[in-house]
């Protein structure tokens, strides 16, 4: 059994001892919940990996509570200062190069010289990453390849008896995501995974972004960008006008007239913000109803909306064991 406590100052201060002594605990930040484990303590970062089925090659990002508590691990060059100084705490990540002298677990790297690292804005989370005192890695709090979660209760749908504890600090604000901006190359400034922060606020501050690095010849900048993600047990078709009488609709904007097994609205008037809020819930509702499919209306793959367009279409891809 995982324990789940309110995230109050008591369960806070519980939640940081077992993150030191090696525990694993799950606790809300403004994108999704994250599985927290001490990065420094090698048999905790196994245990995350094990808890979500996560292949090793795919490396974790590091959450501190403050930039100056990062620079003891990443590389900061001008770039990520700015940066930095610009959207921490926030929902961006930084792939910057990993200090060799720093005392992360390999595992948790996934023996890259490179490290992932983040400072996120929620106040409970700030709260614990100040308390552990030194870099808690935290992927999203699902199991591998499954829906993120942005409500306690899903963590335990996913995760129930395989951590240690729960944090519930109630639905968490955004509801994808951090961006991840590869910045371990000189000179170059790589979007690997859209998230809550917009391309827009990024190029205000460095120069406009380097697409994703799928080009042939080039290595693989992002390991987690390779697998299936974020999906439903329930197939999706996307870009949908219309439902069939067996599907579910997940609409966006004023709703066509549905016979669906069941229906749910992103965000009836069309915010995207609203619909990043919603996304992860309902699919797993719709995931729950006994549908032959989900049928997903088209959103504009624009500011959040890149992020919510990339989400779902990782979730709509044939499964490996399905492939023809
Ligand atoms: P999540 O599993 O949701 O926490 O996502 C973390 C993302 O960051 C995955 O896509 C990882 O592959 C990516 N990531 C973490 N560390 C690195 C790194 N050092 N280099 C490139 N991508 C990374
Ligand atoms: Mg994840």
């Amino acid at each position: 059994m995982t324990a789940c406590r309110p995230a109050d100052p008591a369960g806070i201060a519980h939640a940081a001892r077992l993150l030191r002594q090696g525990g694993l605990v799950a606790f809300p930040t403004e994108t999704v919940y994250g599985l927290g484990a001490l990065a420094t303590d090698d048999a905790a970062i196994a245990r995350v990996f094990e808890a979500k089925g996560r292949p090793a090659v795919n490396p974790l990002i590091l959450h501190v509570a403050t930039t100056a508590a990062s620079r003891e691990f990443a590389a900061f060059d001008d770039r990520a200062e700015a940066l930095a100084a610009a959207f921490w705490p926030g929902p961006l990540t930084l792939i910057l190069p990993l200090r060799q002298a720093a005392a992360i677990s390999p595992r948790a790297v996934a023996g890259l010289d490179t490290v992932a690292v983040r400072v996120p804005g929620h106040a409970v989370a700030q709260s614990l990453l100040a308390q552990v005192g030194g870099p808690v890695a935290a992927p999203s709090a699902n199991r591998s390849g499954r829906v993120s979660p942005t409500t306690a209760a899903h963590v335990l749908a996913d995760l129930d008896g395989r951590i240690d504890l729960v944090l519930d600090g109630g639905p968490v604000q955004i509801g994808v995501e951090s961006t991840v901006l590869d910045l371990s190359r000189p000179g170059r400034v790589g979007l690997l995974r859209p998230g809550g922060l917009t391309r827009a606020a990024i190029a205000a501050v460095t120069r406009p972004l380097d697409e994703p690095s799928s080009s042939p010849g080039e290595p693989v900048r992002s390991p987690g960008l390779l697998l299936r993600h974020y999906a439903p047990r329930t197939a999706l078709r996307l870009e949908a006008t219309d439902v069939a009488p067996d599907e579910a609709l997940l609409a966006f904007g004023p709703m066509p007239p549905t016979g669906a097994v069941a229906t749910r609205n992103l965000s009836a008037k069309a915010d995207l913000a609203e619909a990043a809020h919603n996304l992860y819930a309902m699919l797993r509702e719709l995931d729950a109803v006994g549908a032959r499919r989900i049928a997903v209306m088209e959103l504009p793959a624009t500011g959040l909306g890149e992020a919510l367009v990339d989400r779902l279409r990782r979730a709509a891809e044939t499964p490996p064991d399905t492939a023809p």
